[in-house]
């Protein structure tokens, strides 16, 4: 617990990290490089969850992996899609990134692994590498467990956030979740002059190839102009306290 241990593997010497990687729990945020509007940058999907692994590994023990900076490709309907210079891998290149992590990590003798799901695109990929990872090793005191992080969220607070309705998670890309998150995690990179209030109109169907004008012209796709870090602050604690009940649930932990 806190005091002083580190929780980043990549500050921790090798011979403490065999130690404790057999005991403690091992976050591994995934995110992605995606647009998020004219109002925030690049990284926010793997700023929010690497940011959400950390406070998490400051109220149990675990270590913190180094984040995945990329993901499967952007989705209009979710991210926009990739007429923007957003950075997509192929799905097969994410599962077998990710699974060749875990397979790593049970080597090493990790037996709890939590992965912290950032972007949606990602969910099924994800599913997959566990999948893999999992039948490789041939072990059967290996557990992870996954989620998306807005699964951390409780209804009562998204029916305070959203009083008028709630546009469901995947088309609040860029707009009042993400901005509050970053508004309190990271406000030097968030430039609300430049937050438009957007009203994404989607078909029910998704189209490939995508056209250009299928979603708002900024990225956004849900309005980002009611963010503030005050709502940021309330997301990350109730975040942060329900993957730590979800992590002591699963792992059985004292
Ligand atoms: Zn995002
Ligand atoms: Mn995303």
């Amino acid at each position: 617990m806190g005091s002083g241990k580190k929780i980043m593997m990549a500050d921790i010497p090798w011979p403490e990290y065999q130690k404790r990687v057999a005991e403690e729990v091992v976050l591994l945020p995934v995110g992605t490089t995606e647009q998020h509007g004219y109002h925030m940058p690049l990284g926010v999907d793997a700023y929010q969850v690497e940011f959400l692994a950390q406070e998490v590994a400051k109220k149990i023990d675990a270590i913190v992996a180094p984040t995945v900076w990329y993901g499967y490709k952007s989705q209009p309907h979710s991210g926009g899609g990739q007429l923007f210079p957003t950075t997509g891998l192929n799905a097969q290149t994410l599962i077998l990134l990710v699974r060749d992590i875990l397979t790593e990590f049970i080597r090493h003798g990790a037996r709890k692994i939590v992965i912290l799901d950032g972007h949606y695109e990602n969910a099924m990929m994800l599913t997959e590498a566990v999948d893999l990872a999992l039948r490789a090793s041939g072990r059967d005191d290996v557990r992870i467990i996954k989620s998306s992080f807005v699964n951390m969220i409780d209804q009562e607070l998204t029916e305070t956030l959203w009083p008028d309705g709630f546009p469901g998670w995947d088309l609040e890309h860029a707009g009042l979740l993400e901005t509050s998150l970053m508004l309190y995690i990271k406000p030097g990179v968030v430039d609300m002059n430049k937050a438009l209030k957007v009203e994404a109109n989607l078909p029910r169907y998704e189209v490939f190839p995508q056209y250009e004008g299928l979603v708002p012209a900024s990225g956004a796709l849900a309005d980002p102009t009611r963010a503030t870090a005050e709502y940021g602050k309330m997301l990350v604690e109730n975040i942060v306290m329900n993957y730590v009940k979800s992590i002591e649930e699963a792992f059985q932990l004292g």
